[in-house]
């Protein structure tokens, strides 16, 4: 059973793990090709775009993909609508695996925002020392503002505008709470911006500035496009498709 990952997150690399190990199953991951040095998943792998959920269906066809786990990150908005249309397309079942949202506990001190537009916004309202821990993209939205200053850390750089006071910092998670907490006092920071990826790599600033009473505006999740299944649970997605292997 030829089984299509579409990964670049920690949760899809596990799954292809598990699943390159199973002998019903023939796994080919699919990664965007953003990150210059990925970590690769077990098993085949395949890099790039598709071209949309046409290409991405014709993909489907030509491989002979016959179930399709989009495992991407929950931001990654583009590539799960494609996922789920070209699915429907091709009349193959889809999983969606998605690790669980972050939710505030007791002394955090969260501000919701609709979308990165919506958080740079927030930001706005007043001057501040600001870390942007949102990733490459969407950075640009903060390009506006030159009051504050901001700390902008990803994997590789941005490529767009950016905010006229900044620094950049390029970094891999996994995070510890004692890093992330120094980086926040040495920095001054008054102010956190986080998308709600949700995982345990970098959940650590979240800790971090709870302890430090900083205030994190925290932008939701867009919404999950339809599939056959839903689960924050790699173990699931193993059971799903063994059932289809089974064809119950
Ligand atoms: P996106 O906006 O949803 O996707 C834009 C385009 O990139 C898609 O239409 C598709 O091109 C291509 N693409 C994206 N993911 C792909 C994949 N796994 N395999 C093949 N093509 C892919 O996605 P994004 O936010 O740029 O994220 C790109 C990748 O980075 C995703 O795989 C995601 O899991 C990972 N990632 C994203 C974030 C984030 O915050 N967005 C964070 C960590 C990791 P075509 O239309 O040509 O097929």
């Amino acid at each position: 059973m030829k089984v299509l990952i579409l990964g670049g997150t920690s949760e899809a690399r596990l799954l292809a793990e598990a699943v390159n190990s199973d002998k019903r199953f023939d796994v080919v991951s699919s990664l965007a090709g953003r990150v210059r040095d990925p970590v690769l998943p077990a098993g085949a792998s395949r890099v790039g775009g598709f071209g949309g959920a046409v290409g991405m269906t014709s993909w489907i066809r030509e491989n002979g993909v016959v179930a399709v786990v989009d495992a991407t990150h929950p931001f990654a908005e583009s590539i799960s609508r494609n996922a789920s249309a070209a699915a429907a397309q091709a009349s193959v079942p889809i999983a969606v695996l998605r690790r669980p949202q972050w939710t505030p506990g007791a002394g955090d001190n969260w501000i919701a925002a609709q979308s990165t537009a919506d958080a740079a916004a927030i930001v706005a309202a007043k001057r501040q020392r600001v870390f942007l821990t949102i990733g490459r993209q969407g950075v640009d939205a903060f390009a506006g503002n030159t009051v504050s200053w901001f700390l902008v850390r990803s994997i590789d750089p941005p490529t767009g505008a950016l905010p006229a006071h900044h620094e950049l910092l390029s970094a891999r998670g996994p995070f510890a709470v004692d890093s992330e907490r120094a980086l926040m006092r040495t920095r001054e920071i008054d102010m956190v911006v986080s998308k709600n990826s949700g995982g345990a790599m970098t959940e650590a600033k979240l800790v971090a500035a709870r302890e430090l009473g900083l205030a994190v505006v925290m932008i939701d999740r867009p919404h999950t496009p339809p599939a056959d299944v839903v689960t924050d649970s790699v173990s699931d997605v193993v059971t799903w498709l063994g059932a289809l292997a089974r064809g119950t």
